[in-house]
């Protein structure tokens, strides 16, 4: 069993979420991807959508895909909600067996030192990175803080999905490039114009009944 888990805030999910989810599925060959929306990332802002508006949104955009799943356990914890809580709580249902494959955006990769107990993060998943327009994977060494360059580059690793390690590995994988963003959709939807085609109608239909990113009249 292969489990691969990725973190968002899905304020609203997009086409740039779920095509990254896809093809680390398919690059890694994975039996399942874990969809797991955030509650108050604590280095980010406010999301805009509440926990349960963003949960339905994952769940309409993943229905019909037997590989992609949703994981809530961050919105049913109360307080601050870590990533690194997460993956031990994993580690500690699944075992220290299972392989397990984390996934981030090239932006969020870029500012890993930024995340609660960085460093042990990699002791309990293996971390891939998909590609993002406008973060340059290729000069990561350059754009990444001297320490975090330093404890990432031993650990990339060729694309293997044979490696025996069920941990500790860093993939840069090479993902379609789609320059998709919630920041931009909600943005679009508060000023009138179409997000259509950014993310899954189905999603955008549940956004617009619920009034979540329209502008204050
Ligand atoms: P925002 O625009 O509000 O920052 P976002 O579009 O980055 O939102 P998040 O839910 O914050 O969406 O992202 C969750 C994860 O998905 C992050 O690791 C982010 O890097 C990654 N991600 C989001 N959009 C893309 C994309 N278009 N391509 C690759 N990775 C993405």
């Amino acid at each position: 069993m292969r489990l691969g888990i990725f973190g968002g805030s899905f304020d609203p999910i997009h086409y740039g979420h779920l095509r990254i989810a896809e093809e680390f599925a398919d690059l890694l060959a994975l039996n399942r991807v874990d969809l797991l929306p955030t509650a108050n990332p604590p280095h980010r802002q406010a999301l805009q959508a509440g926990n349960v508006a963003r949960l339905e949104m994952v769940r309409l955009a993943i229905a019909g895909n037997p590989r992609l799943g949703l994981d809530a356990r961050e919105l049913q914890r109360s307080g601050p909600a870590y990533t690194f809580d997460s993956l031990c709580e994993l580690r500690a249902e699944l075992g220290p067996q299972l392989k397990l494959s984390w996934l981030i955006g090239a932006d969020s990769f870029l500012s890993l030192d930024r995340w609660h107990r960085w460093r042990e993060l990699l002791d309990l998943a293996h971390l891939a990175v998909a590609c993002r327009p406008g973060f340059d994977l290729l000069r990561w060494k350059e754009l990444a803080s001297p320490e975090l360059a330093e404890q990432v580059l031993p650990r990339i690793q060729t694309l293997s999905v044979t490696d025996p390690l069920d941990a500790g590995t860093i993939a840069l994988l090479p993902t379609t490039p789609l320059a998709i963003s919630s920041t931009a959709i909600r943005a679009q939807l508060a000023t009138g114009h179409s997000a259509r085609y950014l993310l899954p109608d189905t999603v955008l239909d549940y956004a617009g009944r619920h009034l979540l990113y329209q502008a204050a009249k």
